[in-house]
């Protein structure tokens, strides 16, 4: 049986265009969906198994990346908003009606990701945006229901695709993290 991991990878991952412009997402209301405008190319795109990344019907992981909050303007049935839970560090703004996370914003100042938005490049009307590029938080599916005993077969259809398996975010983000860490404490100082 193969490994379900999500639907814009499973059959693998398409390489983005590199020059993709920016896009509307759109969710999956037939209705009134509402449209969120994204200016310019998604960063970090990656699979993540975390319990609080919106994931399609049946999908094992989200795949989620990051855009300037400022290029991140809602254009349509923004009246269909509502924040999933205010208490989380990223505020994930959800469709009332259909579930859709239409994007993730941190208000914490101090947050090491603070100016970014996270969405979902699988909501684009248009195609050609960032690829994934790795896999995050990969041992939290387990939390989600998933099965141990199906983590290494999860591991391996990751790289597969090309899609390194780590159990928190990538080298790259945890470098970005530490270096937010050790400058507040130098300015604090
Ligand atoms: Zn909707
Ligand atoms: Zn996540």
């Amino acid at each position: 049986m193969a490994v379900q991991l999500h639907p814009s990878i499973d059959s693998g991952v398409k390489k983005g265009s590199g020059s993709f412009a920016g896009g509307t997402l759109v969710c999956n209301c037939k209705d009134r969906p509402v449209k969120v405008g994204i200016k310019g190319d998604v960063a970090h795109n990656h699979a993540c198994g975390c319990t609080k990344c919106w994931k399609p019907d049946g999908a094992t992981f989200s795949v989620v990346a990051v855009v300037p909050r400022e290029n991140v303007t809602v254009l349509e049935n923004g009246d269909k908003l509502q924040i999933v839970d205010s208490s989380a560090v990223i505020q994930r703004y959800a469709c009332k009606a259909c579930g859709t996370h239409m994007y993730g914003r941190i208000e914490n100042k101090a947050h090491p990701f603070y100016g970014l938005d996270f969405i979902h490049p699988e909501l684009f009307q248009e195609a050609g945006s960032a690829a994934p590029g790795f896999a995050a938080f990969v041992s939290s599916v387990i939390e989600s229901g998933v099965n141990p005993s199906e983590m290494p077969a999860i591991r391996a259809r990751l790289r597969e695709i090309g899609l390194e398996p780590y159990d928190c975010l990538s080298p790259a983000l945890m470098d970005v993290i530490a270096t937010h860490v050790a400058q507040s404490r130098q300015k604090a100082a």
